[in-house]
């Protein structure tokens, strides 16, 4: 995935829509930002996507992406309406903290089912598998 995300405070959720989907998505908070200055700097420095519910913010960034909706679907769908291409492949990111995911072959995690594979996160040690919430968010992204 090449292209690289910022995403403005009010738009966490779809953050983490944007890692399961393997994309390089930082978020605001978890960045500790949340001026625009701040916001274009680090954006501009990092190569990132400005993605904003703020139109004085996006038509500031040399690359932005303005969101209209509230619902976090309809948010999806305005993304791959401008070319974001949106679809499960193997687990690359956290979904919590935007760290890339590497295979765990160690035990199997108490609550995941045995055989499964496990990805683990190289910054903050969360472990994924495909459970239930993989399977929801696939059936929301096939629906958009
Ligand atoms: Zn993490």
């Amino acid at each position: 995935m090449g292209r690289r995300f910022f995403l403005d405070v009010m738009l966490g959720r779809l953050s983490t829509y944007l890692r399961m989907c393997g994309y390089d998505a930082a978020y605001a908070l978890d960045r500790d930002v949340e001026a625009d200055d701040a916001i274009l700097e680090l954006a501009g420095s990092e190569d990132r996507t400005v993605v904003t519910r703020d139109v004085q913010l996006a038509e500031r960034a040399d690359d932005a992406i303005l969101i209209e909706s509230l619902d976090v679907r309809d948010q999806l769908r305005e993304l791959r309406n401008v070319g974001v291409e949106l679809s499960l492949s193997e687990p690359a990111r956290c979904s919590d903290c935007n760290g890339e995911l590497v295979r765990d072959d160690g035990p199997t995690p108490d609550h995941a089912p045995d055989g499964k594979a496990v990805w683990r996160c190289t910054d903050c040690g969360k472990r994924f598998w495909k459970g239930s919430h993989w399977e929801s968010v696939e059936t929301t992204l096939s629906k958009l």
